[in-house]
């Protein structure tokens, strides 16, 4: 289902059984730990890295996550804002530097979105992990 797909990934819940966290730290922006992962889920057991190189697939969602804001962005200056081409520039690259953190975990999440569907069944822990 879509939800469990957005809830997981805006929450970084597994998405197994959206019970614990995938990413260790919530924070996107605590930029020593953005990219430290859980080995598995303390709740269900899946195992988030199921492969050596598991998530260079996500280097794809982020990519078409990257062309889908240059299109927005472009499309808004072109039609709405109007600025000058180094203006817009230097905001698309500005923004996409400074939200990289974010787009990283977004794209890791989606991904293994794509292969683990919530499956509330295979929930092993007594109660819900905070
Ligand atoms: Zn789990």
């Amino acid at each position: 289902m879509l939800k469990d797909i957005i809830y997981s990934t805006i929450a970084n819940k597994c998405p197994q059984c959206h019970q614990t966290n995938v990413f260790i730290t919530n924070n996107a922006f605590d930029l020593k730990r953005f990219d430290k992962m859980n080995v598995t889920c303390d709740c269900c057991g899946l195992k988030y890295e199921k492969e050596p190189g598991y998530y260079q697939g996500a280097m794809y969602v982020s990519y078409a996550l990257m062309v889908g804001w240059f299109v927005i962005t472009w499309a808004a200056d072109s039609f709405i804002i109007y600025s000058e081409t180094w203006q817009y520039l230097t905001f698309v690259i500005s923004t996409i530097i400074l939200f990289m953190p974010l787009t990283f975990r977004i794209s890791r999440l989606l991904w293994i979105n794509f292969f683990v569907k919530y499956d509330k069944s295979k929930m092993t822990c007594d109660k819900q992990i905070a």
